[in-house]
């Protein structure tokens, strides 16, 4: 049996030993840049004239690698290997296969910095952040291994005379993997090796600003012993590909992260019986978030302001879990805004390559003019109090952005901008404060800075998130110590690296025999 569950530690980057080897391991992955990845479809590499070019976010003119790109003929046959090799893989032992995911946690660990260099290079995360990316990762498999040895003998159920019950857990079959670029690690990471540790097949559509991660990641999956067939890596358009296998008749289970868009739409279309599609299929969703921090009277304020600039800025605010919009109790308004606005100001935005960086790029040219328009619109919606410009000559950089003075109904305060802006406003009281949290489509995420026992009582019960954290940033869920996932628009809580997770991609049997 494996050793207890424990996450991943942080690499502390204040020791000169490990700054000296993530320098490496950037220098290392540079090397290697601009190659070429095949698709891998029943273990066979595929290549297409047509390629996904991923770039670095922070110096487009770097090509970090070429994929090939499916198309629907390509993405046929996966589904068909899959669906082949599914039938073998359901019935390995559970520990065959929780130990592929033990052993590919292995390999990354002992190449750890050289997949956060990637994501470095690819996301654009600066250094703490992909190193938590990877650890993330890491966690993931580690956790899910450990969880399903605990669910491979299912549950118990009673028996009378006469008869011997069992009830255990069954894998669903073809399973449509699409994860996020924002997590291109972790997310990827986790939403691939539940479906695989469960039994299921995969089909591995990346996210196409970050495909060559995964492509990394699934060579270590078959080093690691994953059988021709089960793991498919398939980057193709989500038009062209994600729809058609979503629709497909022989796909089982689909699990999506991303906007809010994109997996409403997703749920719909998998929500249709296709012709010759003989089950409902599941779609576990996990989409935006316009995450509140709401300060309350009495409480620390300087802790208020960092966890602002945590959850706000980190990774640029690219995370669905990101703090963007601040509710301030009206007698602390001033004060924590300002408190904000200090540290925000001190801020370094630039190339992630250079660890004095806090803030990188956002991920691609449609993300700067969207949080560009989004800055536009504040500027009419609040006061724009630092930050607010941008420069995409190079790289995609845009400097950390606060906005006060807003109206909690206005767009910059409803509507998910996922990038380094957030918007403040004043509450009346506690109760005010809830309310205008709460006054959101989404229910990702949420923080209370408060010493006020009552309240924090109040808000652990009337703060309507999937993940509230109390005095502390609304962002950095931890693998098997927070579970992760939304409430309302922000998906269907599946609540990732948390014990009920896997049962989703499984459906439970009764076995009843009579002796
Ligand atoms: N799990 C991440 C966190 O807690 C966010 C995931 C996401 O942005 O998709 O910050």
């Amino acid at each position: 049996m494996a050793m207890p569950y424990k996450h991943e530690p942080f690499t502390d980057f204040t020791v000169a030993e490990n700054r000296q080897a993530f320098s490496e391991a950037l220098k290392k992955v540079e090397e290697e840049f601009g190659k070429d990845y095949d698709l891998i479809v029943n273990g066979k590499r595929i290549q297409t004239q047509e390629k996904i070019i991923s770039i670095n976010p922070a110096n487009k003119a770097q090509v970090i690698g070429r994929t090939s790109k499916a198309n629907r003929e390509i993405a046929e046959q996966a589904v068909k290997a899959a669906a082949n090799a599914f039938d073998s893989w359901r019935k390995w032992d559970v520990e065959a296969r929780a130990d592929i995911l033990f052993r590919a946690a292995a390999i990354v660990r002992r190449r750890k910095h050289e997949f956060s260099a990637y994501l470095v290079k690819e996301a654009g995360k600066p250094w703490s952040e992909a190193d938590a990316d990877t650890a993330e990762a890491i966690d993931f498999m580690e956790y899910y291994g450990r969880q399903m040895l605990e669910l491979k003998d299912g549950k118990p159920v009673k028996s009378r005379e006469m008869e011997i019950n069992r009830y255990f857990y069954t894998p669903l079959g073809v399973t449509v993997v699409i994860p996020p670029w924002n997590f291109a690690f972790a997310i990827m990471c986790g939403t691939t090796v539940a479906p695989l540790v469960t039994g299921n097949t995969v089909l591995l559509k990346p996210a196409s600003a970050t495909p060559i991660i995964a492509a990394k990641f699934v060579e270590v999956l078959e080093e690691a012993g994953v059988p021709q067939g089960v793991i498919n890596y398939i980057p193709g358009d989500g038009a062209e590909i994600g729809d058609y296998l979503v629709d497909h008749p022989q796909v089982s289970l689909i699990s999506f992260t991303g906007s809010r868009e994109v997996g409403t739409h997703l749920y719909e279309r998998a929500a249709k019986v296709q012709n010759g599609q003989i089950h409902l299929k599941r779609v576990i969703a996990e989409m935006g978030g316009k995450d509140t921090i709401v300060v309350d009277k009495e409480s620390d304020l300087d802790l208020a302001a960092k966890a602002i600039i945590i959850s706000a800025f980190g990774f640029s605010g690219q995370k669905c879990s990101a703090g963007s919009r601040v509710v301030a109790h009206q007698d602390v308004y001033d004060t924590v805004l300002e408190k904000t606005v200090k540290l925000t100001k001190e801020i370094k935005v630039g190339d992630p390559a250079n660890p004095e960086n806090f803030m990188g790029p956002v991920i691609d040219q449609k993300a700067y003019d969207k949080i560009m328009s989004y800055i536009e619109l504040g500027k009419e919606e609040g006061r724009l109090v630092t930050g607010g410009t941008g420069d995409d000559a190079k790289g995609y950089f845009i400097t950390p952005t606060v906005f006060a003075d807003v109206d909690p109904r206005s767009r910059i305060m409803q509507e998910e901008i996922f990038g380094p802006v957030v918007a403040f406003t004043k509450a009346k009281d506690f109760d005010n404060a809830l309310e205008i949290a709460n006054n959101t489509e989404y229910g990702l995420t949420g923080a209370v800075i408060s010493n006020n026992r009552e309240h924090i009582q109040k808000a652990v019960h009337d703060f309507h998130v999937g993940n509230l954290y109390i005095n502390r940033h609304c962002t950095g869920a931890i693998v098997g110590y927070h579970p992760f996932g939304g409430f309302k628009m922000s998906g269907t809580d599946s609540k990732a690296g948390g014990p009920d997770y896997l049962i989703l991609h499984m459906q439970a049997k009764t076995v009843s025999e009579m002796f």
